[in-house]
């Protein structure tokens, strides 16, 4: 440092009666143009930051500013200042006046200072259950590839043994700030990731990520009662997170293979069962398939073909909630393609008895009498109309 310095006012481009809020403003938009995270390796930005940072911390200095003004340059170093050796130096001087330009100041910029880490990301998982499972629950165990926390260094990413660093670029507090037009916007450093740190020897099993990528099994619960399309939330079983940062969440979907015999909707079941004309009348006991294996109905006498017969509470257990749904069997009434002479004789009886039942009359169909309303309502003819 010494002789060949700019001009400060020309460094900060404001004329030499500017007052301290327009150099607070020029400073500010040269320290956000050239701030090294904006321009990573470039030389000649990180020059003109350091130059700016010099020529703000004697212009808005009222005392360090009249020696200049008086002395110019050798005023200031015939009284011990010297500038700045780096950017440490830079940060930790203006600490407080970064933090004046560089943040909301109650829009979160602050609060969010030291986030050491980053959650992992979620994962989905495709569970395929049988009937049975989806309806009583189940436990299942399920392999998994995704990143896990890294053993090594416990989740820390770094080596071992090794100390961090506090982050250059950042000075420890994590975050950068944008400016866009009117706006700052604070984000993570890019450099240190938010951490605020440097590894000085990042971990050698996951090169300072804190996690890698691995088998994991993890044991599922399925709940009673879920269907095709369920998703179960595992919390925390998800990826690990960055450098020790939360783990994401294991959503698992739920898929469920189709039953034989019993069909669902919701937490009812329905399924059907045959039965032949002759029990239909007479009525009976029959088997039945249930989601307990199968159970014996009784059938009254005068079932009607689709009838539904309705069991409560025998249906699915409610996922939320309690109880169960109900079993719906709808009667399927067979009528048989082949008969034996012997069964048409005894059925050609059973006509002879219903005509004597019915004392020999000629039933009247309902549907001849609406063929005959309809032919006397056509259009076309006009007998029987009123005229
Ligand atoms: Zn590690
Ligand atoms: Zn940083």
């Amino acid at each position: 440092m010494g002789m060949g310095k700019r001009d400060y006012y020309e460094v900060l481009g404001v004329p030499r009666q500017a007052g301290e809020d327009e150099i607070k403003k020029a400073y500010r938009q040269l320290a956000l143009k050239f701030h090294p995270d904006r321009n990573p390796g470039d030389n000649a930005a990180e020059e003109s930051f350091k130059e700016a940072a010099e020529a703000y911390e004697v212009l808005h200095d009222s005392q360090k500013r009249r020696l200049y003004d008086t002395y110019g340059h050798e005023g200031l170093q015939g009284a011990g200042y010297s500038g700045f050796s780096g950017f440490e130096d830079i940060f930790s001087s203006f600490g407080d006046i970064f933090q004046d330009f560089f943040s909301f100041g109650g829009f979160g910029g602050q609060s969010r200072q030291r986030t050491a880490t980053r959650p992992g990301d979620d994962l989905i998982y495709s569970l395929n259950l049988t009937f049975e499972e989806a309806v009583f629950g189940t436990e299942k165990e399920v392999l998994l590839e995704t990143l896990v926390k890294c053993g090594r260094c416990a989740g820390s990413g770094a080596e071992p043994g090794s100390r961090d660093a506090m982050c250059p670029v950042c000075h420890g507090s994590g975050q950068v700030v944008q400016a866009q037009g009117y706006f700052r916007i604070s984000t993570s450093c890019a450099r240190c990731q938010g951490t605020g740190k440097v590894l000085v020897a990042p971990c050698r099993e996951c090169q300072g990520q804190g996690r890698v990528r691995e088998k994991r099994l993890v044991q599922v619960k399925v709940p009673a009662g879920v269907d095709s399309g369920t998703r179960l939330r595992l919390r925390g079983e998800g990826e690990s997170g960055y450098r020790g940062g939360v783990p994401g969440d294991l959503y698992v979907k739920i898929e469920v293979a189709p039953h034989q015999h019993l069909e669902r909707d919701g937490d009812n079941i329905y399924c059907k069962v045959p039965i032949t004309f002759v029990q239909a009348i007479l009525g009976d006991k029959v088997q039945i398939p249930t989601l307990e294996g199968g159970k014996t109905i009784s059938i009254a006498a005068g079932t009607q073909p689709g009838a539904v017969i309705r069991f409560p509470g025998e249906g699915v257990p409610k996922l939320r909630g309690y109880g169960r749904g109900d079993l719906f069997v709808e009667v399927e009434v067979k009528i048989p393609k082949n008969i034996t002479p012997r069964q048409e004789e005894l059925l050609r009886q059973f006509v002879e008895i219903e005509k004597e039942r019915e004392g020999g009359k000629v039933r009247r169909w309902p549907l001849n009498r609406r063929k005959q309303n309809e032919k006397e309502a056509m259009p076309g003819t006009s007998q029987g109309r009123p005229s």
